[in-house]
């Protein structure tokens, strides 16, 4: 099953911790919005991007069935 990365940005403090982990994934612009460059987790992403969802001090880092 496809599962996909979901950001709450009405959580998000854009404190860069998530890029920091996986720069691949998540991107903080010049004026601190986030953007997430690749939705899908892969075999690849998905231990950085768990990390990620548990380092993620706002908890605004989810990961749903697609
Ligand atoms: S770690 Fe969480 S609060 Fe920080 S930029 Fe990423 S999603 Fe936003």
């Amino acid at each position: 099953m496809t599962q996909k990365i979901v950001v709450d940005f009405g959580l998000c403090e854009s404190n860069g911790v998530c890029m920091g982990i996986i720069p691949e994934v998540f991107d903080l612009d010049d004026e601190d919005y986030l953007h997430v460059l690749q939705e899908e987790v892969t075999p690849e992403n998905e231990q950085q991007v768990r990390e990620a969802v548990r380092q993620c001090p706002r908890q605004a880092i989810s990961i749903e069935d697609a």
